[in-house]
């Protein structure tokens, strides 16, 4: 019998209750599983409780103690002789002997194997969870660092190891940056290290890595595990960068990299509460950048952006900021800037910039700026307010020249305030039926009939008196007022029209042209106002005349084009006013609609008396004439003008000698007079009055 047992891979004994208590049998399987001979056992009544692992030893022995029997059988560990930790599974009874004391019979078998693998599996377990846990974290947008951190913390715990790092692999530098750290042996101990790879979006970021200080041991899977850590740091890295893209891209200008908008009105707000009256604006603007665009294409024009804003930026001291607003338009937050002279220094170094060429792809380029400077010490320190002075004082450069820089001072305040107050009076004007309109005739040279007539706008200011177009045209472009008063010019000129019509419905109906602002035409309604009007006065379309400068072709020529495109389809005629003055405009008459245009008075005007004026006047004369394209001399004053007008075959001429701006009223007596007799009847009634009405100044 006991041969078969010592053959039992299992160990059985029979043992007296309680902890120091003797070993009566043990089988041989002692030896083999836990080190110790059964005489060793039996000689010993200690043995057992010294080798049954510390950290086990409260709960076996309290079992012990209470002297009650396992309901299920104790699994716990044991030190076998050689130090290693034997995990056994004691399965006993209590049985009484022959005298009625209680002993312990039972049977112990090596469980280790099982219980390795189970600890495995739990490791596996918690460390699955820990990535589970470290990727929930990373979902909910918790900081990479802190990331990092608990990565080490989890990886630390469930590996039993006290080191670890994450480390960033720098090109430029030799040694990697510790950008988390955990324990000690930080860097020492980490060749018996387990690591796993983060990798960049553009070649190896770094490596997470544990040690201890004693070589640990890891398994395959613990590598698996802290890369699987590794790639969640990799994926929050990635994460971040793009959003710190997503951060600089919203900040800054895509062409030229400078910072934008919004970015430099944030930074010029800090300055300006850090500072004070210490801050300075410069806002630039490139001269005529709408035809490099326009004459060189749209790749030159960004080209040239490209290249200037490195040069400006080499003008400026390291601390001050340049923006790029948009467009062409450059901007520069200069700080500690004392006074007005050491704003204009700067100014000066930048139009400087201009005097060297630009080298684009299409070939050698020169540019020029004009700059606008605002001082904070002068205005209310808003930054809004500040770079709209500067914007005043740039376009005030603009207009004395360009190339150069103005100041924003209190007379351009004072400008701005009588604008805003003309503009708020504009506001009125219409409701307040304040605005007129004045009819100036176009003349056939021929036999000096009118053929249509030129609706001029006009405002009787209760104050002011009559204020004429050019002065407020151009606020009501700038405030949106040019909408409703634009619909209204039309609409009345085109009744007003239609009334002429009615009343002599067998005479060659007159024209009438109108006005239209660079606004009205960047207008997408523009079509429907139009033909609102043609509907609401029933005028015939061609009768309807609608002047455009060249300059408002230059500002945005597609969209232009194709507004103006679509409202000659509703059979309105365009003519080009004060051609000559603009542009390249030359090409726009064959790809654009355009019945006809107006010779500037400029060229006009020195008809005759100057040569290279009179070259320029015959050359577009002749020019539209092979276009067929009507040509109107425009402010024809002198008999000589008109004299040369007929020499070069101009069929049409609007001006102070045939005819001022008139009352509605006095149009329809000449057309009255026109109807009832020969021309020269006409004239003379024309001339009566032109002389009889009050008006005949307008
Ligand atoms: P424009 O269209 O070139 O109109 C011709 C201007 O020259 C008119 O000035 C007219 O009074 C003036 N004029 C006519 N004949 C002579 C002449 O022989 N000698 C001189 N020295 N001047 C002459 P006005 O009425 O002051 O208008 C100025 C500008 O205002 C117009 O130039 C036009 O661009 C704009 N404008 C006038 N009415 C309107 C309107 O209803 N809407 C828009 N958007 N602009 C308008
Ligand atoms: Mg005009
Ligand atoms: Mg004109």
């Amino acid at each position: 019998m006991r041969t078969l047992l010592d053959r039992l891979p299992a160990i059985l004994y029979v043992a007296d209750v309680g902890v120091g208590g003797r070993w009566h049998y043990i089988s041989s399987g002692a030896t083999d599983i836990l080190g110790f001979t059964p005489a060793e056992w039996t000689d010993d009544p200690g043995l057992w409780a010294r080798q049954v692992h510390p950290d086990d030893r409260e709960r076996v022995f309290g079992r012990e103690d209470e002297l009650v029997e396992p309901s299920v059988p104790d699994e716990y560990r044991f030190l076998h002789r050689d130090g290693r930790t034997v995990w056994v599974r004691d399965e006993a009874a209590l049985v009484s002997d022959e005298q009625g004391r209680m002993r312990w019979h039972g049977v112990m078998s090596d469980v280790t194997k099982r219980k390795l693998a189970e600890a495995e599996l739990e490791r596996r377990a918690e460390q699955q969870a820990a990535v589970a846990r470290l990727g929930k974290r990373a979902l909910e947008g918790a900081e990479v660092g802190v990331l990092m951190h608990d990565a080490l913390t989890a990886a630390a715990q469930i590996l039993g190891v006290d080191s670890g790092a994450v480390l960033e692999r720098t090109i430029d530098r030799a040694a990697p940056v510790v950008r988390a750290g955990l324990g000690t042996h930080l860097l020492t101990g980490l060749q018996g290290a387990v690591t796993g790879e983060i990798e960049g979006r553009d070649g190896a970021w770094g490596v997470i890595s544990l040690a201890a200080a004693a070589e640990p041991r890891f398994a395959d899977a613990d590598a698996d595990f802290v890369q699987a850590l590794a790639n969640i740091l990799a994926d929050a890295l990635q994460q971040r960068a793009s959003e710190d893209d997503i951060r600089y891209q919203a900040l800054h200008d895509p062409l030229t990299g400078l910072p934008n908008r919004v970015l430099f009105m944030d930074r010029l707000g800090h300055a300006l509460s850090r500072r004070g009256a210490d801050v300075a604006v410069v806002l630039l603007d490139i001269d005529n950048f709408k035809l490099v665009n326009d004459s060189l294409g749209h790749g030159a024009g960004d080209e040239l952006l490209m290249e200037i804003a490195p040069r400006l930026q080499g003008a400026l001291r390291p601390g001050d900021t340049i923006a790029r607003l948009g467009g062409d338009e450059f901007v520069v937050l200069l700080e500690q800037i004392p006074d007005e002279s050491a704003a204009a220094r700067v100014a000066e170094r930048m139009v400087a910039v201009f005097e060297l060429p630009f080298e684009l792809s299409a070939g050698e380029h020169f540019a020029k700026a004009s700059l606008g400077i605002a001082l904070a010490s002068d205005s209310d320190r808003l930054p809004a307010n500040l770079v709209r002075d500067a914007d005043a004082a740039m376009y005030q450069a603009k207009s004395r020249g360009r190339g150069r820089f103005e100041v924003f001072d209190r007379a351009m305040r004072l400008r701005t305030v009588a604008r805003l107050s003309l503009e708020n009076d504009l506001r009125r004007a219409l409701e307040r039926g304040e605005l007129r309109i004045a009819y100036q005739p176009i003349v056939s040279l021929h036999d000096r009939s009118i053929v249509s007539v030129e609706a001029l706008l006009r405002w009787q200011h209760p104050e002011r008196g009559l204020v004429r177009p050019d002065e407020f045209i151009p606020v009501a472009e700038e405030s949106g007022l040019i909408d409703p008063i634009g619909r209204w010019v039309l609409e009345a000129a085109c009744m007003q029209a239609a009334e002429w019509h009615a009343a002599r419905p067998d005479a060659r109906p007159v024209g009438i042209s109108v006005n239209l602002s660079m606004r009205q035409l960047t207008q997408r309604d523009l079509e429907a106002t139009v033909a609102a009007a043609l509907t609401l006065t029933g005028i015939e379309p061609s009768s309807v005349c609608l002047e455009i400068t060249e300059s408002v072709l230059l500002e945005e020529p597609a969209s232009v084009s194709e507004t103006i495109r679509r409202v000659a389809r509703l059979g309105v005629r365009f003519v080009l006013d004060d051609f000559g003055t603009g542009y390249s405009s030359l090409a726009y008459l064959t790809k654009l609609p355009i019945d006809g245009l107006k010779v500037d008075r400029s060229f006009v005007d020195a008809l005759g008396s100057d040569q290279r004026s009179t070259a320029i006047t015959t050359a577009i004369v002749r020019m539209a004439q092979a276009l067929s394209v009507d040509v109107i001399a425009e402010g024809v004053e002198t008999e000589r003008q008109l004299v040369a007008l007929k020499e070069l075959q101009c069929e049409l001429a609007q001006g102070f000698l045939l005819h001022h701006p008139l009352p509605a009223q006095a149009i329809s007596e000449l057309l009255a007079a026109a109807a009832g007799g020969p021309a020269d009847d006409a004239r003379a009634q024309l001339r009566a009055s032109v002389a009889a009405t009050p008006a005949a100044g307008l």
